[in-house]
């Protein structure tokens, strides 16, 4: 730290993301991207961008808040899009949370930073023993409630039911919903922000719609509280997403048939992991997300993730007391993880030898 750091973020832990090796070709299943690439529709209307780039992009970002619009049923002044939703997070924690926020203990490292950059007081509710949301722990509480459906690292999702009984039961605190996984087998809430004014719903283009480089995010909700990120967004960087994303975000959305492939094929992929895992000893947390939450009898997590390391195999490994027997193991194409299948039969074989 230098001497004229300031005093306001001396302390400050910063967010931790996973690796992302520049040295070697790893199979990559530690940071959720996904293993397609972005449609050729997205591809070719970047290229055909870069030749703007002398020129700012659209600070209201209308052609892409509109489709998103139209995808989900909504009217673009309930839309606000950002630098990955990394970024809507951020501006919700700034302007929600004079009462304090609530988030489980397991859940989006992210959330935790934030609220200590900003100084916001906060809570985190254990899950319970399995690993699931109690969702009574979120109702008629007087902190600003965030919870990533299906969550994360565990991939267990909550119903819109249970989603809806939290945001009724704090009408006068905003309920963010993180929707980063959502379209792997869980159930949107967007919807939920034409009857709620105390509703944001987040979602992102960096898993299923392939555009993790692009940096693109979104959030929905009321009018109203679009309003106040979007006076967020104007005092920090007017002009968050740039021409070349922008461009991607319209071409990958005229595509969503691609999208919809896409997921269904890790979806696919995920029940054959999770199957084969589980021949091999593993448990597996039930996953509605592009990757799983797995932990085996015979290995340590860290142990676990070296040796995978070694053979060329990246997972996530979360070094913290309930965490550290699992590792999050991204889903990618059936090749990637049949590497992945292989390299933990080995693993696990060497040490029974
Ligand atoms: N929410 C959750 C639960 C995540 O895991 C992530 C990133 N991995 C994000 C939000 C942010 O993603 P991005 O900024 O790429 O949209």
């Amino acid at each position: 730290m230098s001497r004229f750091f300031s005093r306001n973020f001396a302390a400050l832990t910063p967010y931790t993301p996973g690796e992302q090796p520049q040295d070697k070709q790893y199979v990559k299943l530690n940071t959720n991207e996904s293993p397609f690439p972005p449609s050729a529709k997205a591809q070719q209307a970047a290229a055909e961008a870069a030749a703007s780039l002398q020129l700012y992009p659209d600070p209201t970002c209308r052609a892409i808040r509109e489709k998103l619009a139209a995808l989900y049923g909504l009217t673009a002044d309930e839309v606000v899009v950002t630098n990955g939703s990394d970024e809507v997070l951020n501006f919700a924690f700034m302007a929600f949370c004079d009462n304090g926020a609530i988030f489980p203990d397991i859940t989006y490292g992210f959330y935790r930073v934030f609220a200590d950059l900003y100084r916001i007081p906060c809570e985190e509710i254990p899950l319970k023993a399995d690993f699931s949301i109690d969702i009574a722990d979120y109702k008629g509480r007087k902190e600003t409630v965030f919870i990533a459906n299906p969550n994360a690292p565990t991939g267990i999702p909550l119903t819109v039911a249970e989603i809806e009984e939290i945001v009724t039961s704090n009408p006068d605190r905003v309920v963010v919903v993180d929707e980063a996984y959502v379209d792997f087998g869980g159930e949107s809430c967007a919807s939920l922000v034409k009857k709620y004014d105390n509703l944001l719903v987040t979602g992102t283009f960096s898993k299923s719609r392939s555009m993790a480089g692009a940096r693109l995010g979104f959030g929905f909700a009321c009018p109203a509280l679009i309003a106040d990120l979007e006076t967020l967004r104007y005092s920090t960087n007017p002009y968050n997403i740039n021409r070349l994303t922008m461009a991607a975000g319209l071409g990958q959305l005229a595509d969503e048939e691609e999208t919809r492939r896409n997921c269904q094929a890790i979806m696919e992929n995920r029940e054959y992991t999770v199957a084969e895992l589980k021949k091999i000893g593993f448990s597996v947390l039930p996953s509605a997300a592009n990757f799983v939450f797995a932990a085996n009898p015979h290995i340590g997590g860290k142990e676990l993730y070296l040796r995978l390391k070694e053979k060329g195999i990246l997972v996530r490994h979360f070094d913290k007391p309930r965490l550290k027997e699992y590792n999050r193991i991204t889903i990618g194409s059936r090749e990637q993880m049949e590497a992945l299948l292989t390299a933990v039969k080995e693993i696990l074989e060497d040490d029974f030898q």
